[in-house]
């Protein structure tokens, strides 16, 4: 792509306007239904609905389910789901076809997977994270650990840089996530896993704020397991199933403790006792859940031909753009910027620190800004290439200046919480 504004700094709407012209993905926005009036920022949590989606899963519904009921479990493929969506992942991640299943939610993914990776290495007891980790990753590895109940704990470490010194030899698995959901630190997975594997620990990666956001090497990398997620980048809708990666040299030797049927030898000899599939599929557990998962099928076709390092360059630009703009406008209104400086270790967000965070978020969503807030104190937003414009970069970072400036955010109604922020 042309240059998008890494080393030029975009002064004027005008010029924003003129990056999207030029923009080779532009075009894609158009394949989502995106609302009026609106600058939606929050892709890195719930992406948003393509036309696609909506026409499969009315087909699903109509057709498949509706006309063909059961016999659509081998005439529409449903039985085949989780590994042909996991095998359109693979090529995100970086991964081999047939070492990547679509099944059940991030966090029960993570249990398989952490489960396995424990079991893979008996004598020790460890589980190494960061306390800074997406929560649910700490409450699965706590609910492990106290499962397995040989005296296994969770290590947390305060900072990436105390990894190297918590890697000691009773470190079972070093769990990480590759891309920090609050600041959007990139953690070097090659290097980090090379470091675990030298300490003898393996590596369980979560994937939730990389994949679909920017190229990934699991392969490269030499990763033992990987996770992610299927309603954010990947754009699969609410609670859109989740993803799973297990290396194929780990893949015979690997077991899950989640042993229900669709993950057996031969589900449909209804044997009484579990044999494990060959491969990946001995990471599935039940049913899956069709409707959804055709869902996250159709959004998967928009990456089909893409160009992930493309990708890649406009989600920098976007970012650097929304950041050189704030730094312009808001300062001195108490906003620090607490993800990284620099571009090349930051992935598609970018997150600023504020006393009064959750009202100033809801002062901007009140504006049509739509980013989030994550307690205490941060203010999020997603910048995902595949539909974000420049000019909605440019137009957010004027609406934050403007909310800041006017004060507009202290109004009460904006400190009143919700369930879901
Ligand atoms: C979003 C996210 C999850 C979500 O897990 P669910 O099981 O889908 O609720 C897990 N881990 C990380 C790091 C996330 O960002």
């Amino acid at each position: 792509m042309t240059r998008t504004g890494t080393d030029e700094a975009i002064g004027s709407r005008e010029e924003a306007e003129a990056f999207d012209r030029r923009d080779p993905l532009a075009a894609m926005r158009d394949a989502f239904h995106m609302p009026e009036g609106l600058i939606y920022l929050d892709g890195n949590s719930l992406g948003p609905m393509s036309h696609g989606v909506r026409d499969r899963v009315r087909d699903v519904i109509e057709r498949e389910w509706g006309d063909g009921l059961i016999g659509s479990w081998n005439a529409a493929g449903w039985v085949d789901l989780p590994r042909r969506v996991g095998d359109k992942i693979a090529r995100l991640i970086g991964a081999p076809q047939a070492s990547v299943v679509a099944a059940d939610s991030t966090s029960v993914n993570l249990f398989k997977v952490l489960a396995a990776a424990v079991a893979l290495n008996p004598s020790r007891r460890v589980i190494v994270s960061e306390r800074s980790n997406f929560p649910t990753d700490l409450y699965i590895a706590e609910g492990l650990a106290a499962l397995a109940g040989q005296g296994h704990e969770l290590r947390l470490v305060d900072d990436p840089a105390e990894i190297p010194a918590a890697l000691d030899e009773t470190v079972a698995v070093l769990m990480l996530t590759h891309v920090s959901y609050r600041t959007g630190l990139v953690h070097d997975m090659a290097a980090t896993t090379r470091l675990a594997h030298e300490h003898g620990a393996l590596t369980v990666w979560d994937l939730a704020h990389s994949a679909g956001a920017m190229p990934l090497d699991l392969s490269g990398a030499d990763a033992d397991f990987a996770i992610g997620c299927g309603y954010k980048y990947l754009n699969g809708g609410p609670g859109a199933p989740a993803f799973l990666y297990a290396a194929p040299r780990l893949q015979e030797r690997a077991v899950q403790p989640l042993s229900g049927w669709f993950g057996h030898a031969a589900p449909f000899r209804f044997d009484s006792s579990y044999e494990p599939a060959q491969g990946i599929d001995r990471f599935l557990t039940g049913t899956p859940a069709v409707i959804s998962m055709s869902a996250l099928d159709a959004a998967l076709d928009l990456f089909e031909t893409m160009d992930l390092a493309r990708l890649r360059e406009k989600s920098v630009a976007l970012c650097e753009l929304f950041l050189t703009r704030v730094e312009a406008l808001c300062g001195g209104y108490g906003v620090s910027l607490v993800s990284p400086r620099d571009a090349a270790r930051r992935g598609s967000q970018v997150s600023f620190a504020h006393p009064d965070a959750y009202a100033v978020m809801q002062a901007l969503i009140a504006r049509g800004v739509i980013g989030d807030f994550r307690a205490p104190d941060i203010l999020r937003f997603g910048f995902a290439p595949l539909y974000t414009r420049f000019v909605d970069a440019f137009d957010a970072a004027e609406i934050l200046g403007e909310v800041l400036a006017s004060g507009e955010w202290r109004r009460p109604e904006f400190s009143v919480r919700r369930a879901v922020t």
